[in-house]
């Protein structure tokens, strides 16, 4: 049997909570104020989740690179990919925030949409 530690992040009360693990499956949760800190911990103990930020390149754009955010957290696991499909990725202005720049990205069923607008250079 396996234990972890997290801090939860839900709330500012930053609750020490650990977790039993046999393999992939929790066996306890104990020291979570609330069952935010239980879906927490079960969550980041067997697949971690993560907003993923970064830039592409704008081609025509008054900056060169556009700031984007995945609309849903995606598995930690897959940041590595995910950062290689978005850089391979370039856009023309204008853009309008919130724009879908990638849709479904690598099927997470988050899309990476635009931090905000850029106008034509
Ligand atoms: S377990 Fe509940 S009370 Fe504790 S930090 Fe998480 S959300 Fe806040």
């Amino acid at each position: 049997m396996e234990e972890k530690e997290l801090i939860c992040v839900n709330c500012p009360m930053g609750c020490r909570v650990r977790v039993q693990l046999e393999g992939n499956t929790v066996i306890s949760v104990t020291g979570n104020q609330c069952p935010r800190g239980k879906k927490y911990a079960e969550q980041e103990s067997i697949c971690p989740m993560r907003i993923l930020t970064s830039t592409v390149t704008v081609e025509n754009g008054q900056h060169r690179v556009l700031p984007v955010i995945t609309s849903a957290e995606i598995p930690l696991s897959m940041m590595e990919d995910a950062m290689k499909e978005i850089r391979r990725v370039s856009v023309r202005a204008p853009i309008t925030m919130d724009q879908v720049i990638i849709h479904d990205l690598l099927g997470t069923g988050a899309d990476v949409i635009a931090s905000r607008s850029m106008a034509e250079r």
